[in-house]
């Protein structure tokens, strides 16, 4: 069975393909603006050159800050257990898990099974994430890509006192003023980093063995850093930045033959501060009786023909970015309207569902 892991984060967007235990291919792209686009672009990568089309793959799991708007994905698990799941794939023996991503850090104990027993996260500023790297970097004007070589450089690294990214940047240009070198600001970073991940993973207490996820984790410099701070080696994956999605796509071949390849459900979603909202329509129920269309004040349905199939519902792609707008949810419509979505659905396709955590 083919099946597929789709990874939105917030300033890169990754996927992997799976046949069986093979990789068939993976992918790592820019997100862009609209996630919806984005996952369909990275799909389309991802598939390419495979000979496999995006009807032969039988389930998708999404996740990643952006996992409610993959219009295609079967389902959605939180980018906490999929970085689990897909770092317990490579190194069994992994307990302690840092994931160092984009826009946020996070610390995870996971037990034998890839199962997330604990977890604490930073998402409260950019301070030691990839943006904050990406900031400095442009200050310094060093490419991102040879930071922590440059910083491995340094043999004095300049202590900074914060890595609140507004405070540091300015810090990082008065000591560049004064001349210091590129090499030893960086190595100086670095360690501030380093050490707030440190007090991170002691908070979820650090087990043997130690592995670090997420696109920070191919910078050489932090993980030198990080190696000397936690006192063990850590295991890095050939590319730690697919964790998250190669723990989809195993998360997807679990579950699609549980279903026992059905692969039929597509959810359509919105995220915003409140939640993630998102109406889930189980195209193995529909058959495309219209009724829904008809009946929902907000028009959010349509009828549609995909790849010859059978015309089955869909969220109007207008429609899909608008969703927590356009839909009360379930129980307010039920109550304001006598026929709504859910009663003329004979097949019970269509669920909606809120998730505020
Ligand atoms: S009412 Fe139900 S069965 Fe009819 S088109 Fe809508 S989702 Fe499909
Ligand atoms: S619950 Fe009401 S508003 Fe929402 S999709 Fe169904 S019919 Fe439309």
């Amino acid at each position: 069975m083919i099946v597929a892991g789709i990874d939105i984060g917030s300033r890169a967007t990754k996927a992997v393909l799976l046949n069986k235990a093979s990789v068939l291919s993976s992918v790592i792209c820019d997100t862009g603006p609209e996630s919806v686009k984005t996952s369909e672009a990275a799909m389309q990568v991802l598939l390419r050159g495979t000979g496999v089309s995006l009807k032969e793959v039988k389930y998708t799991v999404a996740t990643g800050y952006g996992r409610v708007l993959v219009p295609f994905a079967n389902e959605n698990v939180s980018e906490i257990s999929c970085h689990a799941r897909g770092v317990n794939h490579c190194f069994p023996s992994v307990r302690t898990i840092l994931d160092m991503g984009g826009q946020d850090c996070k610390a995870i104990r996971c037990d034998d099974q890839g199962r997330v027993v604990n977890f604490i996260m930073n998402d409260k500023c950019a301070g030691g994430t990839g943006r904050f790297l990406e900031i400095i970097a442009e200050v310094l004007d060093v490419p991102l890509s040879s930071i922590g070589e440059a910083a491995l450089e340094s043999k004095s690294d300049i202590p900074f006192n914060t890595i609140c990214a507004v405070f540091a940047k300015s810090e990082a240009i008065s000591y560049l003023r004064k001349g210091a070198a590129k090499g030893d600001i960086l190595a100086g970073l670095h360690e501030a980093i380093a050490t707030r991940s440190v007090n991170l993973l002691k908070r979820v207490s650090i087990e043997k063995d130690f592995s670090i996820s997420g696109g920070i984790a191919k910078n050489k410099g932090m993980v030198q850093k990080l190696r000397e701070k936690v006192g063990l080696e850590p295991l890095l994956a050939e590319d730690p930045q697919l964790m998250g999605a190669l723990g989809a796509a195993l998360f997807a071949r679990e579950r699609g033959q549980s279903r026992n390849g059905d692969g039929l459900k597509i959810q359509y979603g919105y995220a915003d501060a409140t939640g993630n909202y998102f109406i889930t329509v189980d195209r193995a129920r529909c058959d495309g009786c219209g009724k829904c269309v008809s009946v929902c004040p907000s028009s959010v349905f349509d009828i549609a023909q995909e790849n010859g199939d059978q015309p089955k519902a869909m969220v109007r792609e207008e429609a899909r970015n608008r969703l927590s707008l356009l839909c009360p949810g379930f129980s307010s419509c039920a109550k304001s309207l006598k026929t709504n979505c859910h009663s003329v659905c004979q097949g019970n396709a269509i669920s909606h569902t809120w998730d505020s955590s």
